[in-house]
């Protein structure tokens, strides 16, 4: 699932590409294919009625992230809001309707990830923005841009970890559940925004902790070796373009790096990377999610 870095750099390509422009004609196929019982988003037929009425017409005015949503601002005060969730993400090219579906000639747009569209947006220059969501759990909604301090889309997501938090915000934050296992605390929206199953085993690794610890049993100076940690591999992530060792792809159709840098994700039965460790690295599943770590350095 995209994470914070992955959703960053959606956000970065969104500003670059959707400048000036706006919205001719909006095409999904979700509330056909999908049988969801919700109707508070665009997988519900009359919901894409009216989201289509809304927007169309309309122009990008910025587009942002909160957590792992991506939110784009319209000039017309409306708000759309993306989560990505499993396999979702947003591209910007030349499509075309071949009668059944969209696709494009351009190649890396083709890239087997990436030819999943169930929603796209004819834009003005004459280019489309498609997306792609090969697994369909994808949430598309739209709210009044005022109203986001109380959208029920928003709500309960804790601060933003590259927004100048501070250590002890951080630890304020992760003590609200003091007998949780960190890596799923980590995990939790409401205590930390944009982290999942990726960002938090790297975190742990580099700062040493094994992912089970209970909240209330950390240090001071463990915590403040996650904190650091968090900052530096997020932002080290996003420089590198976010992570596409599963699908995610930025608005080109390009692959991120992060997934060349891991030290722990995925890497069941290698060696440890850290230095003076002879550790190897175990797969556990924690809470439902699967956690990598080294039982040798991580205690
Ligand atoms: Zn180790």
């Amino acid at each position: 699932m995209p994470e914070l870095p992955e959703v960053t750099t959606t956000v970065n390509g969104l500003n670059k590409v959707l400048k000036g422009l706006s919205i001719k004609d909006v095409w999904s196929d979700y509330y056909v294919s999908t049988a969801s019982k919700r109707t508070d988003n665009i997988k519900n037929e009359k919901y894409f009625g009216t989201f289509k009425k809304e927007i169309v017409g309309e122009k990008f005015q910025e587009a942002e992230r909160r957590g792992k949503n991506i939110l784009i601002h319209l000039t017309n005060g409306k708000t759309i809001l993306v989560h990505m969730k499993m396999t979702g993400h947003l591209l910007y090219g030349n499509y075309e309707w071949n009668g059944k579906s969209w696709s494009s000639n351009d190649k890396l747009l083709s890239d087997p990830f990436n030819k999943f569209v169930h929603l796209i947006f004819s834009l003005s220059d004459g280019r489309h923005l498609a997306f792609s969501d090969m697994r369909k759990f994808a949430k598309v909604v739209l709210f009044e841009t005022s109203a986001r301090g109380s959208t029920v889309h928003l709500e309960n997501i804790g601060p933003e970890p590259l927004d100048n938090l501070s250590l002890e915000t951080f630890t304020n934050q992760l003590e609200t559940i003091p007998k949780g296992k960190i890596k799923t605390v980590l995990m939790d929206q409401s205590v930390i925004a944009g982290i999942g199953n990726i960002y938090s085993d790297e975190i742990l690794w580099e700062a040493n902790i094994n992912p089970e610890r209970e909240v209330k049993s950390l240090m001071k100076s463990e915590i403040k070796n996650m904190w650091k940690a968090m900052i530096m591999i997020l932002e080290s992530s996003i420089k590198m373009g976010g992570d596409s060792m599963s699908d995610y792809r930025n608005v080109y159709g390009e692959k991120g790096n992060f997934q060349n840098a891991h030290k722990v994700y995925r890497r069941t039965k290698e060696k440890c990377l850290k230095k003076g460790c002879s550790g190897i690295i175990t797969r556990k599943i924690i809470a439902g999610r699967s956690s990598h770590y080294c039982s040798v350095h991580q205690q």
